[in-house]
């Protein structure tokens, strides 16, 4: 069964790439001709991971699976959140990191963690499913790590290190989207069984 991934976003859709090499569905990526997402307009992960997959669903005819993600920071009542691809003015990844550091500037190390949150939801004719992955961590005081996207290498993981510096494989065995990814495989077969 071929589901279209409806997001833009390079980093996630490498991801989506490795998780799904070993599954029995065909992930494809959005053609060319879709150049714009409709706008996140939802006040939740779920509401704009839907508002994602039903529109790639319509427009291509197939089933779709809509990512919504971001971070929570405790100390900031959980913002980024929903707002984290535009957390700061031009939304580039480097901005919002810089952001994130100087808004976290007055906060000793025990006062910042944080946690990844990823929703997915596939939209098949109508049919909705979802699944919510989740990553602990906190909020390093410096930039580690090439690897990755986003806020990863200002990330910091439980074992101590900056999620920007593990490779695709290692990321994918503790991630917040790796754990989505597995639950929603496990909806999709009930739902084609
Ligand atoms: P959206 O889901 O497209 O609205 O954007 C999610 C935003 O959250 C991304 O642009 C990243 O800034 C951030 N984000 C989501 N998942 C990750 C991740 O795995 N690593 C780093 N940043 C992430």
């Amino acid at each position: 069964m071929k589901i279209a991934v409806a997001t833009k976003n390079q980093g996630k859709l490498k991801e989506f790439k490795e998780l799904a090499s070993n599954s029995d569905y065909e992930f494809i990526h959005l053609p060319e001709n879709i150049v714009d997402l409709p706008p996140e307009t939802g006040s939740s992960f779920y509401e704009n991971a839907l508002i994602k997959a039903q529109f790639v669903s319509k427009e291509l005819g197939i089933p779709a699976i809509g990512d919504d993600s971001g971070l929570e920071v405790d100390a900031l009542d959980g913002k980024p959140g929903i707002y984290s691809a535009r957390y700061s003015e031009s939304g580039t990844d480097q901005d919002n990191c810089l952001k994130l550091l100087k808004d976290m500037e007055p906060y000793e190390a025990n006062l910042r963690s944080a946690r990844f949150k990823c929703c997915l939801v596939g939209y098949f004719e109508g049919l909705i499913i979802k699944s919510y992955g989740s990553l602990e961590g906190d909020i390093a005081t410096e930039f580690k790590g090439s690897q990755g996207f986003g806020y990863d290498p200002i990330f910091i993981t439980k074992n101590g290190s900056h999620l920007a510096e593990l490779s695709k494989k290692e990321k994918n065995k503790i991630s917040h989207r790796s754990e989505a990814f597995k639950d929603i495989l496990k909806e999709l077969d009930k739902l084609v069984s």
